[in-house]
């Protein structure tokens, strides 16, 4: 029986060795990314579609690993959000922006920097003190800022957020509902948040033209935005066809691959300083 005891027990330890060791592993990967400065930000225009104008940006997380690779946050994400390491990835980001298009944004003080934030950073006032601690004082003014709070996931107190939303807007910083239309919260999320612009998802952007069914959608977003004062973006705009379909909607503001993809921000300060008279 004592063998037999003993036995169970190593089984257990090497099971459990093994389960954790390969996490462990790739945590410590992770970790050291982050201290090496291995998150970087690309950028993504954003355009006037009826003047052809730039409008500013959408901040979108890349990992340069040491060999030059870029991997995409759909290969990380996940693990940044569940470890907690994304509240670091994100401070990381927000000061490299500073770095690379804050003259930038400085000489063009109408230009926008859109930066994504997961549904934890709506749970506590942690994001208030990091926007305050990188942006308060910095070439990038708050007016010149959005936070992109997405529909994807759930918010998990809408009271908390709907605080740490209003102390964002009297910084004097807009917020965004990103995905609009595919997830959680509805139309119910616009009003109770007290969200600032609407981004219209690829999903419906793409169904435009190929699919009627999808016009109503988005003509019903134009609406809301104009009915509650809220700006609207489109996104993943990637035909002509798709930007006349969304001039007759009435939408002024998209980003998409027919216009640029993410850019690592030398390209995009290189782009910017062409559109721009700043
Ligand atoms: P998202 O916020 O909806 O970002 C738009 C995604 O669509 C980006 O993918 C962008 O590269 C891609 N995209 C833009 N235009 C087009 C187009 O015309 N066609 C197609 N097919 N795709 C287009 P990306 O950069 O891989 O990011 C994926 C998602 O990862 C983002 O979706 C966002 O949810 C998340 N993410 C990215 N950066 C951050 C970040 O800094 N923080 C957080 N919390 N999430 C981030
Ligand atoms: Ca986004
Ligand atoms: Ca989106
Ligand atoms: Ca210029």
């Amino acid at each position: 029986a004592v063998a037999t005891g003993a036995f169970a027990i190593l089984f257990i330890m090497i099971a459990f060795w093994l389960s954790w060791r390969p996490d462990q592993d790739a945590d410590d990967e992770f970790v050291a990314a982050i201290r090496k400065g291995e998150f970087i930000p690309y950028y993504q225009p954003v355009m006037d579609i009826e003047t052809g104008g730039l409008r500013g940006c959408e901040v979108l997380i890349r990992w340069r690993r040491a060999d030059g690779t870029i991997v995409s946050p759909g290969q990380f994400m996940q693990y940044a959000e569940t470890s907690g390491h994304i509240f670091e990835m994100t401070r990381q980001i927000m000061r490299t922006t500073i770095l690379e298009v804050g003259a930038l944004y400085q000489a063009n003080p109408d230009l926008k920097l859109s930066v994504n934030l997961f549904a934890g950073h709506f749970e506590d006032r942690r994001i208030i003190e990091d926007l305050i601690e990188i942006y308060g004082n910095s070439p990038i003014a708050y007016s010149q800022i959005v936070l992109e709070v997405t529909e994807r996931q759930p918010l998990r107190d809408m009271n908390v957020a709907r605080k740490i939303i209003a102390e964002m807007q009297s910084l004097g910083i807009r917020v965004a509902l990103d995905d609009a239309g595919t997830g959680h919260g509805g139309l119910a999320y616009l009003q109770k948040l007290g969200i600032d612009i609407i981004k219209i998802d690829k999903m419906f952007v793409d169904a435009l033209g190929s699919d009627a069914s999808s016009a109503p959608i988005v003509d019903m977003l134009v609406e809301l935005a104009g009915n509650l004062g809220m700006g609207i973006i489109a996104e993943g705009v990637e035909t002509m066809e798709q930007i006349g379909r969304l001039r007759e909607l009435g939408v002024t503001s998209a980003q998409g691959y027919i216009f640029a993809p993410p850019l690592p921000g030398h390209l995009y300060v290189q782009l910017a300083e062409a559109l721009t008279s700043g």
